[in-house]
């Protein structure tokens, strides 16, 4: 196993330019758009759901939590708003992947991010697998009618104030139950769609000749299943390249001899390979075309806007209380993470019960 050095992406740069018929099946995660200024939601200190844990809300996830968005989507709503797409840049590595698919060396993208930055840097639909969702579109979470991106979008950029009472949620025309993007929420399944494609690529995988086909993991701590697994049931034959700040996953517990890791930035990892492979003036440009465009949001002003929402922390209500196995369903949090505030929303609940 290579690992830690330029090297290996000298090594997944020889295999694309020896084998000019080779497409590339790209697993990625938050490590790609920590760049772009999107915080990495497990960060400690940093992370999304640290900053949360500040604020009243019962439990940090709860601004994903269905049952919670159910009673209060407001939170949501401000999240919503910040994260949106158009707020935010692609890194590099979105144009590399982007160039991948220009240059007719892309089998897909499958993506554990919200953000939609695969689609802002370029990248076609068709190729792009958003395993947790996006706010591409929308469904009633009642009656599960889906309704277009409009139809969420036009409420987060509403000038009405959230706290307005004039403000009106976006609700269903056949029920009258709460719309939401369809981002995957605790307590939520994974779309079909995920699994449909990738049973589809691993086929695709197994017929073609090995030499034919390219992983590369990028930017996940490889914790959050069922993605955490897709690594394990490539074929054997296909080589697997990991592009991250460490080794984790499949590539630490069950490495195979012909696995490429690269261990370091991310960024750094998409211009080496983009100048390898010559690429190089063609991602220059894209970097140079998104920086004319707009401003970056920071993620400050959010927190400070749901500090500011008056939030009443169900505390008493056991069902509040998230299972671990709930949690665990579509959770994109860590094993660690989910048991800790698991932990964390009981002891809160007997600190309360106290007070009373
Ligand atoms: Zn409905």
């Amino acid at each position: 196993m290579t690992k830690g050095n330029t090297d290996v992406i000298r090594k997944i740069s020889s295999h694309l330019k020896a084998n000019p018929k080779a497409k590339v099946i790209l697993l990625v995660g938050a490590g790609i758009s920590t760049s772009c200024g999107i915080p990495d939601f497990r960060s400690p200190k940093t992370g999304l759901y640290h900053n949360l844990s500040k604020l009243n809300l019962p439990f940090a996830e709860a601004v994903f939590d269905i049952e919670f968005f159910e009673d209060n989507p407001k939170p949501f709503y401000l999240l919503a708003k910040e994260l949106y797409p158009g707020n935010f840049k692609p890194s590099k590595f979105h144009y590399l992947m982007r160039l991948f698919q220009d240059e007719g060396r892309l089998q897909r993208i499958y993506t554990q991010n919200i953000d939609t930055l695969e689609r802002e840097a370029g990248t076609k639909e068709e190729y792009v697998i958003e395993a947790h969702g996006s706010f591409a579109s929308n469904h009633c979470i009642d009656c599960d009618k889906q309704f277009p991106m409009e139809y969420f979008k036009t409420k987060i950029e509403s000038s009405l104030d959230i706290n307005s009472k004039k403000f009106e949620f976006a609700k269903c025309d056949k029920c009258g139950g709460l719309v939401k993007p369809n981002i995957v929420f605790f307590g939520e399944d994974l779309p079909v769609k995920f699994f449909e494609t990738w049973d589809n690529d691993l086929k695709w995988m197994g017929s073609a000749k090995g030499s034919d086909t390219l992983v590369i993991v990028a930017g996940t701590s490889l914790a959050v299943y069922p993605f955490a697994s897709l690594p394990t049931e490539i074929p054997k034959k296909v080589t697997r390249s990991l592009v991250n700040l460490e080794t984790v996953g499949d590539f630490k517990t069950n490495p195979r001899n012909s696995d490429l890791v690269y261990c370091g930035d991310i960024d750094e990892a998409a211009t080496i390979l983009a100048t390898e492979l010559g690429w190089e003036n063609k991602l220059d440009k894209f970097i140079e075309e998104g920086e004319e465009e707009g401003e970056h949001v920071e993620i400050a002003d959010v927190l400070d806007d749901l500090k500011n929402l008056k939030i009443k922390a169900p505390l008493k209500e056991q069902t509040k209380i998230p299972s671990k196995e709930k949690l665990g369903k579509a959770s994109p949090l860590e094993k660690d993470d989910i048991e800790s505030l698991v932990d964390l929303t009981k002891s809160l609940q007997i600190e309360e019960q106290k007070k009373e």
